[in-house]
């Protein structure tokens, strides 16, 4: 995967050389070009912002610089005319341009997954009040699939630590990356009837006074799977309600069912229904 990420602060992202990400740079799985935007500035003071047009606090980020950059970055001449096509649909190969954005739709596992498809992702990073919202219309409109992602209900002071949180989900996806690749498969959020994980437990049985679950250390593989399975739907529905009204209730074995009975969830329709 070829990652291009565009930052006024690029040197952010060398930490990416520590750990299974920089395991996997070195062995040729993902490559991290970071940029520094004011290279594409052309004044003195290689600015990148100027004052919100209808008034207000802050400064926002110019859409010129971020043309020139992306431009280059995602291979479109300045000169390229709207799509007006109406198949807009856009190769597979094609770069995704991503811009975290405290106002999109939130980023989920969903989208990870999805985007651990792609070859080629260019992320930029707002700064300020955030960046001229002309800039992703125009490079949708030239048939770019453009993203705006929310890493939560929060306000950071740049995109970021938002950038680092979505290539580490998605990265983390790709074949090879992990040591252990059955480690991603039954995690909270993921798959298509997902739940939060069951607790983790590791030695010693019991420490400080505390045991874990007696079950954990029966032996009966049959009986700590649905240990685990009961605990996560309750600590879904205590938790996460919202993933348990996802839920599609063909896919619910018997003993699902009757995990969701006694917590107070109506299964006899398509999805759950919370009772009272
Ligand atoms: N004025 C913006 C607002 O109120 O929505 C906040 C801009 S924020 C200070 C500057 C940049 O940080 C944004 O353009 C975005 O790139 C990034 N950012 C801040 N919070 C974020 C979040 N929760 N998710 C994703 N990106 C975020």
């Amino acid at each position: 995967m070829d990652i291009d990420i565009v930052s006024v602060f690029p040197e952010y992202f060398d930490v990416l050389n520590l750990s299974l990400f920089g395991k996997a740079m070195e062995r040729g799985l993902v490559t991290v070009r970071a940029h520094n935007l004011r290279d594409w500035t052309h004044d003195v003071h290689q600015s990148v912002d100027d004052t919100p047009v209808g008034g207000g606090a802050g400064m926002v980020m110019k859409p010129e610089v971020w043309a020139e950059c992306l431009d280059e970055l995602l291979g479109i001449p300045a000169d390229a005319p709207a799509n007006t096509d109406a198949d807009t649909t856009t190769a597979p190969d094609a770069p995704v341009l991503i811009f975290p954005n405290p106002s999109a739709p939130l980023f989920t596992q969903q989208d990870a997954t999805e985007l651990s498809h792609a070859g080629h992702l260019v992320f930029g990073c707002g700064r300020y009040e955030g960046y001229d919202a002309r800039i992703p219309q125009y490079y949708r409109a030239r048939g770019v699939d453009v993203r705006e992602y929310s890493i939560g209900d929060y306000v950071l002071n740049g995109g970021e630590v938002a950038v680092s949180v979505m290539l580490e989900a998605i990265t983390r996806l790709l074949p090879g990356f992990m040591g252990n690749a059955a480690s991603i498969v039954e995690e909270s959020y993921t798959g298509a009837n997902a739940l939060l994980e069951h607790s983790q437990y590791t030695k010693p049985a019991t420490w400080r006074g505390m045991a874990v679950p007696p079950v954990l250390i029966s032996g009966d593989h049959g009986k700590v799977d649905r240990f685990r399975r009961d605990e996560a739907l309750e600590k879904t529905s205590r938790l996460r309600p919202d993933l348990i009204a996802h839920l599609d209730c063909a896919a619910l074995d018997k003993a699902d069912r009757k995990t969701l009975i006694a917590l107070g969830w109506e299964v006899s329709g398509a999805h759950p229904r919370k009772l009272g």
